[in-house]
């Protein structure tokens, strides 16, 4: 019997359950070790005496009963605007108190005066707090939640985990894969199988496991990004061999910003110079403890391509899905999101869906994002035609007018005629949605979020070119202290600002600040798309001051940096007297002689400054359009080297609203 197993039997955490066997000097490392007689005879003894020792002294010693307080609302929201007090859910008293700026006492101080004696922990109902809101000069309004939907408990089933193996590049993710199909699934289909689709589904003894197999956290944060979050489990590969690298780093801020819970799995211990011990205490320092350290992260070593521990990890992903109690409705119309989408010669528009609830089934009228669709065919994973799909289980689904794309949520309505009605609002909705609208979290507005309480922490990702000024600023920012409000650096990491990063700031509502890192234009364009601000800095102080006065709600008139153009050097001119010129080639707009400068080189910035000469042939020249040739000489920076790019702007204010 495993750990888990026993733990369940006795009806308490397997974790749980692991520390006590390690307390008792039984010698155990995950939740799937499989326990001998003698040691499962022991704990049961053990437990049931605990059983009995407790209620004992329940039924003797005095019982002191909690206060019978409400249990708080976690949907709870309050939000001041103008004079109106809104509140959704309950609140205590405190919380009311806090929300208004006030202190606990001193509201408690009003009430008493209004002849109510309410304890600062417990839950205000309604006409108290009516009451109190107007003593204060407010108007209470009283938002009503949201209906949520019953769902009766008997229905639910389980369904099986959706799985993500990241990690960074070489250290197996693939062969991983690989693997896991070649070991645990070519059996099935005798003669191997040819996978038809981005997802593959493995069949175990105890359960099933859906693997995606865009395997890496880019595919991932990209679903977030779009409000799909579909991985329940990522597995971290880290190579013993080369232990934790950028990537790596990367995936785990992606799985923890996430919330979705890490299982590592060290490969390629069959190499000589494979040093697992050395992966562990590094795991140590991004906050996963191994669970044999006394800490929660559960660690698999395994070969990918010997396939040593494969059977073991599938074991722990088993067990990490039953401890989360993942279970949805199997009889209902289905949901679900698209996780990949093609254009199939023969077929037209295909798109692989992973159901999230109901069964999908073929004939079903669905919605697909903005599109409307009649479920034509389902082909599984490996390219079988099949009736339906349950939750969790990936399908091709044929049948779709025009090609959705990755994100996209699709529902499946009562007939053909609800689908075209929804999808044509949908079109609206997203025409209305296309009109520029705010970033989801900037600088400029942060003070105003954090006043109503909508924000309680500045969630950033950081990029430096650096480690050294990534230290300091990480430093700086978490000492910044202004009100309540936290500065969480979700992700932190050397070189330029990526789409990863965009990504990542998308789906979790963060910030990018860059530190002598720049953005490209294409991962530009995409955090305007995707409403993220990025902010970059040259000195560590502005970058703070900023930080500290946004939160203030004091910053400066803003200044936009306006890019003019750039410029490519393609030959470099030594002349003793004036120092270097770079024989450049004006790629976008134009470079003005008296605009201010920067070098970029591979997407970071050297230097900035102001340009010394410019001159088309012998001439000095006020500006150079683009598709021109010029040659520039920078007022104290000579080091210019071939490819180096020149990026010409100026600043223009912005008018605050
Ligand atoms: P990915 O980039 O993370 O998908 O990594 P791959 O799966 O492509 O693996 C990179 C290289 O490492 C390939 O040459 C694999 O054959 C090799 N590799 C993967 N797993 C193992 C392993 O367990 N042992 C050894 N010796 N090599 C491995």
């Amino acid at each position: 019997m495993k750990v888990s197993e026993l733990a369940k039997e006795l009806g308490i955490a397997g974790k749980d359950l692991l520390s006590r066997l390690k307390a008792e000097g039984i010698s155990v490392k995950r939740q799937t070790d499989v326990l001998d007689e003698d040691t499962i005879a022991y704990i049961r003894e053990m437990v049931s005496e605990d059983d009995t020792k407790s209620t004992g002294a329940e039924s003797s010693a005095e019982v002191v009963t909690e206060p019978n307080l409400e249990t708080t609302d976690t949907r709870q929201r309050i939000e001041i605007i103008g004079d109106e007090i809104l509140l959704e859910g309950t609140v205590t008293l405190q919380e009311f108190a806090e929300a208004l700026g006030k202190t606990g006492p001193s509201i408690l101080q009003t009430l008493v005066k209004m002849g109510k004696m309410v304890p600062l922990t417990a839950t205000l109902d309604d006409e108290t707090a009516e009451a109190l809101a107007e003593k204060l000069g407010y108007k209470l309004v009283i938002v009503e939640d949201e209906p949520v939907e019953e769902i009766d408990e008997s229905l639910l089933q389980r369904r099986p985990p959706v799985v993500t193996v990241m990690g960074h590049v070489d250290h197996g993710k693939t062969s991983l894969l690989d693997a896991i199909r070649t070991t645990q699934v070519a059996e099935r289909e005798a003669g191997g199988i040819t996978q038809h689709i981005g997802a593959s589904v493995v069949d175990l003894k105890d359960g099933q496991i859906v693997f995606l197999d865009t395997p890496g956290h880019e595919a991932f944060t990209q679903l977030r990004a779009r409000g799909a979050g579909v991985t329940d489990i990522v597995i971290l590969i880290v190579a013993a061999d080369d232990g934790i690298m950028p990537q790596t780093v990367e995936a785990i801020d992606h799985a923890t910003a996430a919330g979705v819970p890490i299982i590592v799995a060290i490969n390629k211990i069959d190499k000589p110079n494979a040093d697992i011990e050395k992966v562990k205490t590094s795991l140590v320092a991004h906050k996963l403890v191994p669970e044999e350290w006394g800490g929660e992260t559960q660690i698999v070593e395994i070969s990918a391509t010997k396939g040593t521990g494969i059977p073991e990890l599938l074991d722990v992903v088993l067990v990490q899905a039953e401890v989360m109690d993942l279970k949805t409705i199997y009889e209902s119309p289905a949901e679900g999101v698209v996780i990949e989408s093609r254009l199939d010669k023969g077929k037209g528009p295909v798109a692989t869906v992973l159901v999230s609830q109901g069964t999908l089934k073929v004939g079903d009228a669905i919605v697909c994002g903005h599109r409307s669709g009649k479920i034509r065919a389902l082909l599984d994973w490996c390219g079988a035609n099949v009736s339906n799909a349950t939750p969790s289980i990936p399908v091709e689904i044929l049948g779709i007018a025009e090609l959705p794309s990755a994100g996209d949520v699709f529902k499946v309505v009562e007939n053909d005629k609800a689908a075209r009605e929804i999808a044509e609002n949908r079109q609206e909705e997203m025409q209305e949605k296309s009109k520029p609208q705010t970033t989801k979290i900037s600088f400029e507005d942060l003070f105003a979020k954090v006043q109503t309480g909508a924000v309680k922490e500045l969630k950033t990702v950081l990029k430096s070119d650096v480690q050294g000024s990534l230290e300091a600023i990480t430093d700086s920012l978490t000492k910044i202290d202004v009100g309540d409000v936290k500065i969480k650096i979700i992700h932190k990491g050397i070189g330029a600002i990526t789409d990863n990063d965009v990504n990542l700031a998308s789906a979790s509502e963060a910030v990018v600040i860059g530190f002598n890192v720049k953005a490209t234009g294409a991962t530009q364009k995409l955090a305007a798309k995707e409403r993220v601000e990025i902010r970059t800095y040259r000195v560590i102080y502005d970058l703070i001051n900023d930080v500290k006065a946004a939160l203030e709600g004091m910053l400066e008139p803003e200044y936009r940096e306006v890019i003019l153009g750039n410029a490519e050097v393609r030959q470099v001119f030594q002349v003793s007297k004036s120092g270097a010129i770079a024989g450049s080639y004006v790629t976008s707009g134009k470079i003005q002689r008296t605009a201010s400068v920067r070098l970029i080189r591979d997407d970071t910035v050297l230097w900035e400054g102001k340009i010394a000469a410019l001159r088309r042939f012998k001439d000095d020249v006020r500006e150079v359009l683009q598709g021109y040739e010029c040659g520039i000489s920078l007022d104290g920076f000579n080091d210019i080297q071939v490819g180096d790019i020149i990026e010409c702007y100026g600043m223009e204010e912005v008018e605050r609203s």
